[in-house]
């Protein structure tokens, strides 16, 4: 009789039986070997967090039931992804561990409180989670983007929307390390990556959003500094944040407009650099979501981003990566909701049988299954090609808008399975039903991945 099991850090074990030595390891999120011993054949498995056995003394194999489903991927196979190996897969339970310790038991509160605590971030500094990607002269660990999807995966999986560790680390400080000039980022990358810096970045407007080009916020050269005046809104990390990538208009004479559009590092600590209210939003409510305002604030010179007039561009070139980040979050966010609707169809009963049972129930979630498979292997292709170099605005849009309309659809037709219950705030689907709305809304909007997409297609 043997057994091993992979819980908390360790991901792989190993026994000896009298003189045989035997062992496992995991691979990805599919965990297999099988050996034989003389004639007996044995194999065991590993899914993220479950772990079964089957094994063959005398009585030849015995198949295990199905793992009950406790969390996130397992409890029903998919595809295997190639992206990941065995390094990742340490890197995922470490972070996961992280998130069971510092931010699940406490994200409820967060949540009524409208932040999360400034720790929280010279916490995920220190183990390494912040920009992991940056060279290690910054502070980073020198790593591609698969290890900030797995971040991304393991938050949405977790639920916990009030760390917006990636829209810093992947949306944000990849302006300042792509834009930046080497002073600018010897003087703020050091800190993006442990934590003492929280960044944000400020397109939005309450006049206008999509229209980027729209802008009235205006930043006027006077000597050695720019004076920046307007509003913004919706800034996500906006009352944490030290450091704020601001979208300005520089020229409003511009033809065509957009040539006018600059980004400026604009510090909190600047003068004329005010906050507004912390947003109250109906979902992802422990991220702080807050208006800005600049009178007469004063940004040095030297904290222009690139080239003035070349803002608009910038933004183009990294909203990819900014799509590809919320498309990564909506299929283990799906995933995620997927996992917790089967547990619960498997325990409810109705008219004698868990609704699991009827014919509805297992056509629905085969659909939905099948569609965070597609999502999946497309987002994986994507992800591939970006970290490969590719430029990819027109497949991160494709990716954006199918996978967050995709856990739209899906978190609303599996909080029905969940019937009354469903519908009470203290039940994690009604939370991930109010998450996920936003999803298509921001990082731009379905209608806008739309116009990117069939702008490719010379119509
Ligand atoms: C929780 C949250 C966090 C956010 N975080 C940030 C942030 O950190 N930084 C930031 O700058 N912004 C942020 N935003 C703003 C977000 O990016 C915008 O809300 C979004 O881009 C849409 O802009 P808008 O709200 O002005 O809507 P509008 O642009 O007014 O659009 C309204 C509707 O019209 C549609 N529409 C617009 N133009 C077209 C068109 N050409 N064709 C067809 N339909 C069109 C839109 O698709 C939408 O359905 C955040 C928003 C939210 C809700």
């Amino acid at each position: 009789m043997w057994d091993q099991r992979s819980q908390g850090e360790t991901l792989w074990a190993q026994r000896s039986q009298g003189e045989t030595l035997w062992a496992q390891r995991s691979q990805g999120e599919t965990l297999w070997d099988q050996r034989s011993q003389g004639e007996t054949l044995w194999d065991q498995r590993s899914q993220g967090e479950t772990l079964w056995a089957q094994r063959s003394q005398e009585n030849g194999i015995v198949f295990p039931d199905l793992p009950k489903i406790t969390s996130h991927i397992g409890g029903y196979s998919h595809v295997k992804r190639k992206l990941f190996g065995p390094d990742h897969q340490v890197f995922r339970d470490a972070f996961r561990t992280f998130v069971e310790r510092e931010i699940k038991p406490f994200h409820r509160d967060w949540e009524k409180e409208g932040i999360v605590p400034r720790e929280l971030w010279s916490k995920a500094g220190e183990q390494g989670y912040l920009c992991p990607w940056l060279p290690e002269e910054y502070g980073g660990s020198d790593v591609d983007f698969s290890y900030a999807a797995i971040i991304i995966e393991e938050l949405s999986r977790a639920g916990a929307s009030g760390a917006a560790f990636n829209l810093h680390s992947d949306v944000v400080v990849p302006y300042i390390y792509h834009c930046g000039n080497d002073e600018q980022k010897k003087r703020y990358l050091p800190g993006c990556a442990s934590g003492e810096i929280v960044t944000a970045i400020s397109m939005t407007e309450p006049n206008t959003g999509s229209d980027l080009a729209a802008i009235q916020t205006t930043a006027t050269l006077e000597g050695d500094h720019y004076l920046l005046n307007g509003q913004k809104t919706f800034v996500s990390n906006g009352h944490l944040s030290d450091l704020v990538i601001v979208v300005a208009k520089t020229d409003v004479n511009a033809d065509p407009p957009h040539a006018g559009v600059s980004l400026l590092l604009v510090e909190s600590s600047f003068p004329g650099f005010k906050r507004g209210k912390r947003l109250e939003k109906i979902g992802m409510k422990a991220q702080d979501t807050t208006e800005l305002y600049f009178e007469d604030c004063k940004v040095p010179a030297a904290n222009l981003l690139g080239h003035e007039g070349a803002g608009f561009y910038y933004l183009m070139q990294q909203l990819a990566q900014e799509r590809l980040v919320v498309a990564v979050a909506a299929v283990a966010a799906a995933r995620s909701v997927l996992d917790m609707t089967l547990e619960y169809v498997r325990e409810r009963k109705a008219f004698g049988k868990p609704i699991g049972r009827f014919q509805n129930t297992r056509f629905a979630l085969a659909e939905i299954a099948t569609e965070i498979e597609l999502g999946e292997a497309f987002v994986d292709r994507v992800m591939e090609e970006h970290i490969a170099g590719e430029s990819l605005a027109k497949e991160a849009s494709m990716a954006k808008y199918w996978t967050t309309e995709m856990l739209k659809r899906n978190t609303d037709r599996c909080l029905q399975f969940f019937g009354g219950y469903g519908y009470m705030a203290e039940y994690p689907i009604a939370q991930a039903y109010l998450d996920a709305r936003v999803q298509t809304i921001y990082a731009g909007t379905t209608e806008i991945m739309k116009e990117i997409i069939s702008r490719n297609m010379d119509l």
